[in-house]
């Protein structure tokens, strides 16, 4: 008998009884390890299924991807009765109901997308008592012959999602939803769990009041994505900027918003003329047109959506790389919850906003064709906006301000502002000798990718095609990204070191300077730009290099599994799973089980299929699991809400910390510390023994007094007047470490 045509179409009643894998004993911990295969909780998480099963009313407010869902899952799990989630999103349910279905959880929805049959058929799984989640729409959970059915079986938890819906202050308020308070009290014995990603003071209060919660069960959590990088540029050439931001993300699934239908279908075309896989998503399309796009987008048969606002609502794909603003969103709100559809899955996601002043203008027009009462708000909202655009602070202080929340640890490492306030030129004679060395053992040939990738030992094609990988230069720069490479051959080229050929190809070609640099090993100083190269920094984005190679294997095998089980991709397996599979070569399925993601019945389900493909790989290449021992490895956690950076470090310096300890805690080379100590002796702060530091220098006496004095003299601040007074003798490197021993030795 199947199910119901609404949700699995493959799975059977007498399957989801085999796998439920759950017996009442368990402790959530071992659920959420055995059933969803995590290792940890998200913040938060814990408390409230703790709270939940303590059978307290609670209240969760996490932003999107803080892992709402487990809240009232793994208490499902564990309770002996039924958990009803109450949702306004008909599409979601499905989706939810998929993602459970394949991990063997016996869960169904009821709501108007089902035909009269299958309809039954749910009331009748329901009624049998073997359904842990039933999903329903607001209007559906009110109507008589729900309750009827509910009161058939034991209802032990009613969870309400998306519950500012219940607040007529909230931007989305359902009628149906006050009325859920009615339906508690028919259900006394049923603790109930509401959960919002949106929820301003008044909201919160309102949801309380309106299912009469105690306020000591509320549990709000920090709204900082901090696998987000947020980067805004002025809009300059806003076709152009897209297509080169688009090139860094090759197969991967974004969306980009605009402001007018219009701009949507232009934008469009323009894309698929150059070759992208793209659609549209607007008001002015049919039903079917905008099912079609959202569908194939979803199950990444296309990679990117241009959409007016409307799109993103209904969907839950936690795969989404990137978003763009095209165009000025409508105020910080709508602009945090449009980039919060990318990277729910916790991996680095890319969100850039392009700003014009003729943008704001047209708002500003648009606006002003309001009513008086609107207009006045309005007007608020695009002035936070535009304040936030223009700023040169880190992002995620107004960001997060405007959710009364207060950051205070940056740099944040992942936004433009921060990343530029790094950017101090530093000394970058080794990398520029090893670029330039490479670019002349290829013959002067090539453009600055091909020698990115010599020097980080990519054997692709074109470089085995050319014997590149028999060169004493290759794999000799593994110490930086493509990226930082590309990035320090522009200097290069600027610098007048390198010259590039004017055309198609972007050939390199040492110009005498060059040479000389190669040869006397002048020194060169350049900027590389740091936090995306510190392991701390990709940590802290949910990054972790893995094998590109097994990952577009992994994720060719994975479309295969979802179009055969007529689900999308991450139902199957999310990004993260394919990810660590890719970073670690799990060759048993006690490996795989530590593999984040797998579960009990995926481990059943797909564990033979995944070890034949990375044991098939691994033999191939030579390669070995890369798994850390069990217990090992302890992870940095970091607080969502805590001390700065540089007093974490600076502290832990003076308990007794070295710097090399702190260097490889941390992923980071010895500037950073140096800096993070620096900017605690800023704040007024003493260091343990200043002498340490002119240990580290290898630099005459007489220079060291002479630095000294400039400090003096010119101030501390900056190193820049410091390092011209010296007139070069002294690398920027070596004034950091001074500049600590001044103001950490100063009375
Ligand atoms: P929300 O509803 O708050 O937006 P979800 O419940 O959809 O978030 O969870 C977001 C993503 O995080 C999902 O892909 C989910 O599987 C994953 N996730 C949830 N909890 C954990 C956890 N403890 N460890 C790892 N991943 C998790
Ligand atoms: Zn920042």
């Amino acid at each position: 008998m199947l199910i119901s045509a609404g949700c699995s179409g493959n799975l059977t009643y007498g399957d989801i009884i085999h796998h439920m894998p759950v017996t009442p004993t368990q402790s959530p911990e071992t659920i959420l390890n055995t059933v969803f295969g995590y290792q940890e909780y998200k913040p938060l998480q814990r408390e409230v299924i703790q709270n939940v099963l303590s059978q307290r009313d609670t209240l969760a407010i996490m932003p999107t991807g803080g892992g709402k869902s487990l809240c009232y899952q793994i208490p499902a799990l564990l309770s002996p009765g039924l958990t009803v989630v109450v949702s306004p999103l008909i599409a979601l349910m499905k989706d939810q109901v998929e993602q459970l279905d394949a991990l063997g959880v016996p869960a169904l929805f009821l709501n108007s997308s089902l035909s009269f049959d299958d309809y039954q058929v749910n009331m009748l799984l329901v009624r049998s008592g073997e359904i842990k989640l039933l999903y329903v729409a607001p209007e559906t959970l009110l109507s008589p012959r729900t309750l009827n059915l509910l009161e058939s079986v034991t209802l032990s938890c009613l969870t309400i999602d998306e519950a500012h819906c219940i607040s007529e202050w909230g931007h989305d308020f359902r009628p149906e939803y006050r009325q859920i308070a009615q339906v508690r009290k028919r259900f006394p014995q049923a603790v109930c769990l509401a959960l919002t990603a949106t929820a301003t003071d008044r909201v919160r209060q309102d949801i309380k009041d309106t299912l009469a919660f105690q306020d000591d069960n509320e549990f709000v959590a920090s709204f900082n994505r901090e696998n987000l990088m947020i980067e805004v540029l002025p809009k300059t050439d806003p076709g152009g900027q897209t297509l080169a931001f688009l090139q860094r993300f090759p197969d991967q699934s974004g969306i980009i918003y605009c402001f007018s239908r219009k701009q949507v279908d232009d934008l469009t075309a323009f894309l698929s003329t150059k070759g992208f896989s793209v659609r549209a998503y607007h008001a002015g399309l049919s039903d079917h047109e905008r099912k079609t796009n959202q569908e194939d987008f979803i199950r990444d048969d296309v990679q990117i959506i241009v959409a007016t606002i409307a799109f993103g609502m209904g969907i839950n794909k936690p795969n989404v790389r990137f978003v763009v603003h095209y165009d000025l969103p409508k105020s910080i709100e709508s602009y945090y919850q449009e980039i919060g559809r990318a990277g729910r899955d916790g991996l680095p996601a890319h969100c850039l906003l392009l700003y014009s002043y003729a943008d704001v203008a047209k708002l500003r027009y648009f606006i002003d064709q309001k009513a008086e009462s609107e207009r006045q708000v309005a007007y608020l909202h695009l002035n936070a906006l535009t304040n936030y655009a223009e700023s040169s602070m880190c992002r995620r202080v107004p960001l997060l301000a405007y959710f009364g929340e207060k950051y205070d640890d940056e740099p944040c490492g992942a936004c433009d502002n921060c990343l530029k306030a790094n950017d101090e030129p530093e000394d970058i004679t080794i990398a520029a000798q090893k670029f330039l060395s490479c670019v002349k053992r290829t013959g002067e040939r090539f453009a600055a990718t091909h020698i990115a990738h010599v020097l980080l030992g990519t054997d692709n094609e074109k470089v085995l095609k050319y014997r590149h990988q028999e060169l004493s230069t290759f794999g000799i720069g593994k110490e930086f990204t493509r990226k930082q490479w590309l990035h320090i051959a522009q200097q290069l080229i600027q610098k007048g070191l390198l010259e590039q050929s004017n055309d198609l190809y972007r050939t390199l070609r040492l110009t005498p300077k060059g040479s000389e640099v190669l040869r006397s090993r002048e020194p060169v100083l350049g900027i590389v730009p740091q936090a995306e190269k510190t392991a701390a920094a990709r940590k802290k984005a949910g990054e972790m290099a893995y094998d590109r190679d097994l990952f577009a294997l992994l994720r060719e095998k994975r479309k295969d599994l979802a179009d055969a089980a007529h689900v999308p991709p991450y139902v199957i397996f999310s990004d993260r799973t394919l990810v660590e599979i890719a970073a670690y070569y799990p060759l048993t399925p006690d490996s795989l089980k530590r593999i984040n993601g797998i579960g009990q019945v995926k481990l059943e389900r797909y564990g033979d299929i995944l070890l034949d493909l990375v044991q098939g790989f691994c033999r191939e290449r030579g390669l070995e699991e890369k798994l850390p021992r069990k217990g090992g490895e302890a992870r940095p956690t970091r607080q969502a809400v805590g001390k700065p950076r540089h007093v974490i470090v600076a502290e832990a310096y003076n308990a007794g910390q070295s710097i090399s300890d702190l260097m490889q805690e941390y992923g980071v080379k010895r500037g950073t510390i140096i800096d993070h100590l620096a900017a605690f002796t800023q704040d007024g702060n003493a260091l343990r023994q200043s002498e340490d530091f002119l240990s580290m220098l290898d630099l005459p006496g007489e220079q060291q007094e002479a630095a000294l004095q400039a400090f003096e003299q010119l101030g501390s601040k900056f190193l820049k007047p410091v390092f011209e007074q010296l007139g070069g003798a002294a690398t920027y490197d070596d004034l950091k470490i001074l500049r600590l021993h001044f103001l950490s030795s100063r009375k």
